[in-house]
């Protein structure tokens, strides 16, 4: 009795949000705007607004991550950072990135409300329901100080997810706990995560930047739900030993490699293809319908084999928790649950948008995820 007492005072207190945690957050976003703005990257037009505008996106996410790590790097080399202070202050840091997203959340709505009966040219949408307008946001693409702040919070998400990871292998090092599997799950994680910046530009085109508006849904979603939920298989295995054997690391990397194809794969195929609908797909020509839908390729395979790969992905991180408990399981199967509510979405969005083209597509390519299951 005694012992849940403490436990729980304990958590009570590492979930309180501390003014410790705020140096940390705040020098991390100062960093992110300001690298943002001054380094060089490849400068990407968006997908058109509704009032025929195009917002650009500055793509020099590896660079900043790049020097980032590098910088954090010497400083604990020279003793200005210690190496564990985001593993040595987990909770308390996730709790105040939850207020913060709160914070920001709130002002958005407000600003929303605001720009809205000024009538701005960004077209922000009011339901008038104010729950739902504070849980999926009034504008699409709220900037701030030329900042675009969804392109901005996706970004920090992604790069704090790594810092997270980076901490918990300086951590198991420091420990003298480094395992196998820590190495395995590190080395997908960063390679995932590297992979997506060297990518960046492929993010101007999905759904998150181009139809879904910023309130409390994504702005938990990057800055809270990406870094700490995603490294929930680190922080198990902090705690946790696991043995695994040749074969389960030999079939853990294997499902790592036929995840990243097909996922990279069908991304870049789309992409490649919007921006030219005639390039070769698998070294053949593509087959297209109605000039404007993908239906060769991983895109004839199932309407949305980029979810299957990323669901292997996901997979891959929690494979090498083994299979004692279901916790390091949480990251692919919340993936799961999302990616099938996202297709549902993006179906009907798409059914709305090409209409009998996206009918004929459906009937090419009857399924939505995973062949023959899906
Ligand atoms: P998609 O990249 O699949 O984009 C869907 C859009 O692509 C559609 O709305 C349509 O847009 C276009 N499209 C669909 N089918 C075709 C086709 N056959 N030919 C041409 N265009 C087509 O979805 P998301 O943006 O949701 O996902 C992007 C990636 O991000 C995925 O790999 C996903 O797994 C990943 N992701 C990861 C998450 C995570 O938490 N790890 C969360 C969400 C996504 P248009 O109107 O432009 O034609």
């Amino acid at each position: 009795m005694m012992e849940s007492h403490v436990d729980l005072g304990f958590l009570l207190q590492a979930l309180t949000p501390s003014w410790n945690s705020v140096p940390l957050l705040v020098g991390f976003f100062t960093y992110l705007a300001v690298a943002g703005s001054i380094l060089p990257g490849k400068l990407v037009p968006g997908v058109a607004l509704l009032d025929g505008t195009r917002l650009h996106y500055c793509c020099n996410g590896l660079l900043s991550l790049l020097l980032l790590v590098a910088l954090l790097g010497i400083g604990a080399k020279m003793g200005f950072v210690s190496p564990t202070a985001i593993s040595d202050r987990g909770l308390e840091l996730l709790s105040t990135t939850f207020a913060f997203s709160f914070l920001v959340t709130l002002i958005l709505h407000f600003s929303g409300c605001k720009s809205q009966s000024k009538g701005s040219s960004l077209k922000p949408h009011l339901s008038g329901n104010l729950i739902h307008d504070w849980w999926f946001g009034i504008q699409l693409n709220p900037q701030f100080m030329g900042i675009d702040l969804k392109f901005f919070f996706v970004r920090a998400g992604m790069m704090g997810w790594l810092l997270i990871n980076l901490s918990i292998l300086m951590k198991s090092i420091q420990d003298g706990t480094l395992s196998q599997s820590m190495i395995l799950y590190q080395l997908f994680c960063a390679l995932y995560i590297l992979d997506y910046f060297v990518h960046e530009e492929y993010m101007t085109s999905t759904w998150d930047i181009i139809a879904e508006r910023l309130g409390f849904m994504l702005v938990f979603g990057d800055l809270v739900w990406i870094p700490f939920s995603f490294s929930i298989q680190g922080w198990w295995l902090l705690m946790n030993s696991v043995e695994l054997t040749p074969a389960a690391i030999v079939a853990n990397c294997f499902v790592f490699l036929i995840g990243y194809m097909v996922f990279r794969g069908a991304n870049k195929q789309k992409h490649v293809f919007k921006k030219n609908p005639k390039a070769p797909i698998w070294g053949k020509p593509p087959k297209v319908i109605g000039g404007k839908l993908l239906a060769s390729g991983y895109w004839g395979i199932a309407r949305h084999c980029n979810y299957l790969g990323d669901l292997m992905l996901a997979l891959s991180f929690s494979l090498p928790c083994g299979i004692s408990s279901p916790i390091p399981y949480f990251y692919p199967i919340y993936l799961l649950i999302l990616l099938i509510w996202r297709e549902r979405r993006d179906e009907a969005r798409c059914a709305e948008k090409y209409r009998e083209i996206w009918a004929e597509y459906r009937k090419l390519v009857p399924w939505r995820i995973l062949p023959y299951v899906y």
